[in-house]
């Protein structure tokens, strides 16, 4: 397993920044660190052509490129005219590569944890002439094993969660066992594009609907 995506088919199977772009909504991709994100770096970039890239390298440090890309996504959420966005946060990947889990992995998970609030208050700190309903979706790629490091094919390492909000998405409600594939199609009901993707095929399906 590695992180290098030469010979991809995303020009086939684009990203769904990209393809969100292309059926009209605006899109914004902010990354501070994993350059093939963004960049031709290593076979990229995964997203395409997104509206408005930010990205700030700062290489392997991220911390510092969490920040900046939190920093630029505060200033976008708030002001600017976006459907779709998606924000990179590496620090507690990183973090848990060098030392495995513990105080230092606690602490990476709790600066991400401010971050994502910080770009939630973004969104509520919009002020638009209409109201808006956003759907904030938080995911990792990924497990890892408690000594660090991640990429074999153990249970662990292949487990990953969901955080979300929005609506039909209930507070405290187990929304049962999702895939990586279903977040893209949420995604898509979520913005009003899922009937209108033509014959792109999804595998996903958008997260099940809560009575609340
Ligand atoms: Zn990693």
């Amino acid at each position: 397993m590695h992180n290098v995506f030469t010979g991809h088919r995303l020009a086939e199977y684009p990203d769904f920044l990209t393809i969100a772009s292309l059926a009209g909504k605006r899109t914004y991709l902010s990354v501070g660190s994993w350059e093939p994100l963004a960049t031709g770096a290593c076979g990229g970039p995964l997203f395409a052509a997104p509206d408005r890239v930010t990205f700030t390298s700062f290489g392997v440090d991220c911390e510092r490129g969490d920040e900046a890309a939190t920093v630029d996504a505060e200033r976008e959420l708030v002001g600017g005219d976006y459907d779709v966005a998606f924000v990179y946060l590496g620090d507690v990947d990183e973090t848990g590569h060098e030392v495995g889990v513990g105080v230092e992995y606690r602490a990476a998970v709790e600066r991400a944890d401010g971050r994502v609030g910080r770009l939630v208050g973004a969104l509520r700190a919009r002020g638009t002439e209409e109201a808006e309903v956003w759907t904030v979706i938080v995911v990792t790629d990924h497990g890892h094993v408690d000594e660090g490091g991640h990429g074999g094919d153990s249970e662990v390492e292949r487990t990953a969660w969901i955080a979300a909000c929005g609506p039909g998405i209930g507070a405290g409600v187990e929304m049962g066992v999702l895939r990586h594939v279903d977040v893209a199609a949420h995604v898509y009901e979520a913005v009003g594009l899922a009937g209108e993707l033509g014959d792109m095929p999804l595998e996903g399906k958008a997260f099940a609907v809560v009575e609340c």
